[in-house]
């Protein structure tokens, strides 16, 4: 009578693009590797962090955690 099996944790993340000053920590911090650089610019002339895998977010938080720039919001199923 088992329930059905253990959900990995789910998470998003959204990147607040104008807000990034492209310093990468997050890039580094995710274990999950879900974010890289933009090729283009932001409004202030930094290229941005993307999430660019949303499948593979946890939501551990640690990208905000890490983001000095406080741009970066997570959502946790
Ligand atoms: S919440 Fe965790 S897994 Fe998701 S993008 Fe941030 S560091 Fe990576
Ligand atoms: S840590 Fe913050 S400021 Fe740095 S690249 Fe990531 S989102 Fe941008």
């Amino acid at each position: 009578m088992s329930e059905q099996a253990t959900k990995a944790a789910k998470g998003k993340i959204i990147i607040n693009r104008d807000v990034c000053k492209g310093c990468t920590y997050c890039v580094a911090a995710c274990p999950k590797n879900c974010i890289e650089m933009d090729r283009n610019i932001n409004s202030a002339g930094y290229f941005p962090a993307i999430f660019a895998h949303a499948d593979k977010c946890t939501g551990c938080a640690i990208c905000a955690t890490v983001c000095p720039d406080i741009a970066i919001q997570v959502w946790r199923d």
